[in-house]
């Protein structure tokens, strides 16, 4: 068991919430003290979207103490295919006075503190510094990393996720004990390789499966049940359902975790557009070249426990991280410059970063594939070990 993430004074619980809680009580692992922790505790949800609508209401439902809301946006008819704590009565007001409303009507002693502001560099500090845990629900990086920078800054557990079309993604960032968002993506994709769900879709029920997964989490965080998500990211395919976590290394030379926390300074982070370089190929082509014993060669760009745990039969583990050090310290590889490559990676993002860096050693770009949206998106042939 960790330790509860709140080590202020305990609360009694009233009658009404005895009552009310009964179905927590009455777990041995939780009962009247996991119950006053989460009286105790706080969160911060930014975001009052696709995550934050179920967040926001098992929170309120679970009995969380006090609850703060980061959301600037009104209800729009388009969010209500996913954003489930609004509705047709509340079209054009606030997010924010929506959701609080319905918190309020679950659970009548929440607190909930309203901040009715997008977060920003100036309000960043100020706002999260108040709460034990956040839970980032947004869906645009330039916010993703605030939240993380900060959170490292402050000392703070981020419950990430992230969803898009039928996939999803959850983690629990914590610097203290584990990488930070920034030791997995130092920096901003470029803008045509993070689309967000206004520009690519998802399904509805998505973010309704990993906004619940981040309010289980920080309930975690705050009673201290259970290992929370630290060092670990869930993959979740919603078309096939399947669930896999793979481990999270911490980067030594992290832009944000691996500074002294005073010499963290937030900065806005721009998209930037930046010309595509190489071809992309779908799974399905892919599948018919090896079928035709194409003379093609699969090079797999994550990391070896990714791989280990599922990869394309034949293709050969060449880590992002090793390529590119490879580059660096000789300029080249000893991939051949003759044969088609074809980079794969989970979603296709860190493949084309490694495709650019190839172009740049001098590879043919039109000998250079992406295999499109990576392994998420492959269903032929799997081997493990
Ligand atoms: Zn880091």
């Amino acid at each position: 068991m960790n330790a509860p993430v709140s080590m202020g004074m305990m609360p009694e619980l009233s009658d009404q919430e005895l009552r009310r809680f009964g179905r927590h009580l009455i777990m041995p692992e939780f009962g009247i003290e996991g119950q006053r922790a989460l009286k105790a505790g706080s969160v911060l949800l930014i975001g009052l979207g696709g995550l934050g609508s179920p967040a926001s209401l098992y929170l309120a439902a679970a009995g969380i103490g006090r609850i703060g809301l980061v959301d600037a946006d009104v209800v729009e008819e388009t969010n209500l295919q996913r954003q489930i704590a609004h509705g047709y009565k509340v079209l054009g007001t606030l997010k924010n006075a929506s959701a609080e409303a319905r918190m309020l009507d679950l659970n009548p002693d929440v607190v909930i503190e309203r901040h009715d502001v997008r977060l920003s560099i100036d309000n960043a500090l100020d706002l999260i510094s108040q709460y034990d845990v956040v839970i980032d629900g947004t869906d645009n990086f330039p916010t993703r990393y605030l939240v993380n920078d900060t959170c490292v800054k402050l000392g703070k557990p981020n419950v990430f996720g992230g969803v898009l079309r039928f996939d999803g993604q959850l983690s629990v960032f914590d610097a203290r004990h584990g990488p930070c968002y920034r030791c997995m993506f130092p920096e901003a994709p470029p803008v045509e390789f993070a689309p967000n769900c206004a520009e690519a879709g998802v399904l509805g029920v998505m973010p309704g499966v990993i906004g619940a997964l981040q309010a289980t989490e920080a309930i975690k965080l705050i009673s201290g049940i259970g290992s929370p998500m630290i060092g670990r990211m869930l993959i979740y395919d919603g078309l096939d359902l399947s669930f896999t976590t793979v481990q999270l290394a911490k980067d030594e030379s992290c832009p944000t975790c691996s500074k002294a926390p005073e010499d963290i300074v937030l900065k806005e982070t721009v998209m930037v557009c930046a010309a595509p370089v190489g071809r992309t190929i779908s799974g399905e082509k892919l599948q018919e070249r090896l079928a035709a014993r194409d003379d093609m060669i699969i090079v797999d760009v994550r990391n070896p426990s990714e791989w280990l745990s599922g990869r394309i039969a034949g293709s050969r583990a060449f880590s992002k991280p090793d390529l590119e050090q490879v580059l660096q310290d000789t300029g080249e590889t000893d991939l051949p410059k003759d044969r088609d490559l074809v980079l794969v990676c989970q979603s296709g993002m860190r493949s084309s970063a490694v495709i650019k860096s190839l172009a740049a050693a001098g590879y043919l770009p039109s000998r250079l594939y992406n295999l499109d949206n990576g392994m998420n998106a492959w269903s032929g042939a799997v081997e493990t070990e």
